[in-house]
């Protein structure tokens, strides 16, 4: 605990700094208030206190006195007092996250096999993991679409999350099977177990090998329509793997990434340094970035400072974007600057209403102006896509279709959104389902607004790596999937054996039914005719 405290104050102080340099006295004054509370004896002794004499943990003492102290100055009542609450559950925000980093330190010696069991990971954390050599991890919290789970498919690193106890039933050195494509954990397994498991994972990599050497063959279904398959991404550095994998360009670059792994708002030379790296890599091919997806499950340090009741219907996305334009303006800058160096596509997330379309419009028109003032070069026709992903997008589909130069359809959001269903919790995880009819009826309606129009559309949620809804999405109208790149191979190997007629006619079978019951058992028998290799991998979770 005495080293996160310092470790602490040596972290405001350097930011502190930064911040008075670059001009920001009043937000310095902030951290002087920070470096006080942190050598406070008034807050800091209790929390000794109930470590020594009460036995409890750090991160519950750090997180109690914060919130009793937190609570003092809120009931002051006038706005000064509310503000130093704030400020108060910003620095316990952070001395909490240091002392779980000490966790994540602990990691760095690992050098065997080591399966993380924690209780929740977030995404940055995932990250991290990942760059410490861990093999696989499982938690209690999560769900499928979660941003965690679909980090992990990107670091193709095995994980089921949602598993509710596990963190209790397991201890440190068990041994653990994490099957991440049944959606198992199996702790201390007999020696028959473990060698099945053994064996079925050298299968899986088996069958891993065989589709990659597969994967420069055409994208194309066997009467002859192409598919573009597409890679999703965080970092840059991804887009080697959708190549390598067989996609032919990027679908989706979530910017916020950039955000989520440091302290402070990348600044706009940091941004266009990464975006020209995308561009630099992708070397012609279609890359679409999308801008800020910030808030829910994928918070910056600053918005934790004051936690939404519902972070998911809260100001997330290009709301947060909208109602922050000084960080939306620096990285719509850096895209536009970045458009000189290769063709791009932008894409704004969580669009709702149509105005929130114009507005970045707008933006994006007062920024040209003003790069062309100063002489910089940019792509005066960037197409401006929308992220089709709230029932309110996908039910004026007609009307955007109109203003947007193309729909991506982001299915994790808008299953959540139409069935109220959080995508990350693991209490309703059951309920969270693509096939829902529901869902089924919006894709439907959006692939055929834009197909009207003649923009286009793709989808770039889980399902599109799904080989179980490759024939539907295709028989919807469908031609181009966005995946994370270990997904490409198999879903390009299940688009070669299907045929256009065929899809269109189970897609109209499947708009015939009213559960999704009917519409898993339907999509499950034509994959087995298939590819029934694919059908054993998409089972789990
Ligand atoms: C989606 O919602 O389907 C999507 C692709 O975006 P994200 O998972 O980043 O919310
Ligand atoms: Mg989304």
């Amino acid at each position: 605990m005495e080293r996160s405290l310092e470790e602490a104050k040596r972290q405001i102080l350097q930011i502190r700094n930064k911040m008075s340099l670059r001009g920001g006295d009043e937000a310095a004054k902030i951290f002087d208030f920070h470096l006080e509370l942190l050598s406070d004896q008034s807050l800091i002794q209790p929390i000794r206190d109930d470590i020594l004499r009460e036995r409890v943990v750090a991160e519950y003492a750090v997180a109690e006195n914060f919130d009793k102290l937190a609570a003092r100055f809120r009931e002051m009542g006038s706005e000064i007092f509310a503000q130093k609450a704030a400020d108060i559950s910003d620095l316990r925000r952070r001395v909490l996250t240091w002392l779980s980093g000490r966790a994540t330190d602990r990691l760095v010696g690992v050098t065997g096999p080591v399966i993380v069991i924690a209780h929740e990971l977030t995404p940055s954390q995932t990250v991290e993991l990942h760059r410490a050599h861990i093999v696989a991890f499982a938690t209690d919290a999560g769900g499928l679409t979660g941003h965690t789970s679909i980090l992990a498919r990107a670091l193709s690193m095995p994980a089921v999350v949602g598993c509710t106890r596990v963190t209790s039933d397991i201890e440190d050195g068990d041994t653990v099977i994490v099957d991440g494509d049944g959606g198992v954990v199996i702790v201390r397994p007999d020696d028959v177990l473990l060698a099945r498991y053994q064996l079925l994972a050298r299968e899986g990599q088996q069958r891993q090998r065989e589709l990659r050497s597969d994967a420069s063959q055409p994208s194309v279904t066997r009467d002859g329509m192409p598919i573009t398959l597409l890679g999703n991404i965080e970092f840059p550095e991804e887009i080697d793997a959708v190549i390598k994998n067989g996609g032919s360009g990027v679908g989706l670059y979530r910017t916020e990434f950039l955000f989520l792994m440091s302290d402070l708002p990348p600044t706009e030379e940091d941004q266009l340094e990464s975006y020209c790296r995308a561009i630099e890599l992708a070397a012609g091919r279609p890359l679409v970035i999308r801008t800020l997806d910030l808030g829910a499950d994928k918070y910056t340090q600053g918005q934790l400072a004051e936690a939404e009741r519902n972070p998911f219907l809260g100001l997330r996305s290009i709301r947060f974007c909208l109602a922050n334009q000084e960080l939306f303006k620096t990285q719509l800058r850096a895209l536009l600057r970045a458009s000189a160096f290769g063709p791009i596509k932008v894409m704004l997330p969580l669009v709702t209403h149509v105005m929130e379309l114009r507005q970045t419009r707008m933006l994006l028109n007062d920024l040209a102006e003003e790069l062309d003032e100063a002489g910089i070069a940019f792509d005066r026709n960037i197409p401006i896509g929308i992220m089709v992903e709230t029932p309110a997008a996908a039910l004026m589909s007609r009307t955007f279709a109109h203003e947007a130069r193309f729909f991506s359809i982001g299915t994790n959001d808008l299953i959540q959104y139409t069935l109220a269903v959080d995508r990350g919790n693991e209490r309703v995880a059951g309920l969270y389902n693509a096939a829902n009819p529901a869902v089924l009826m919006l894709i439907k309606s959006i692939v055929r607004a834009g197909r009207h129009v003649g923009i286009d559309v793709s989808v770039c949620g889980e399902i599109a790596g799904q080989p179980l809804f490759t024939a539907l999405l295709l028989g919807m109208g469908v031609r181009t999937l966005s995946m994370s790149p270990g997904q490409i191979p198999a879903v390009k190997r299940v688009v070669r054996g299907l045929e256009i007629e065929h899809c269109e006619a189970l897609a109209r079978r499947v708009g015939s039914f009213d559960s999704d019951r009917q519409v898993l058992a339907c999509l499950r028998d034509e994959l087995r005719k298939i590819d029934p290799e694919a059908l054993a991998g998409s089972e789990g979770g």
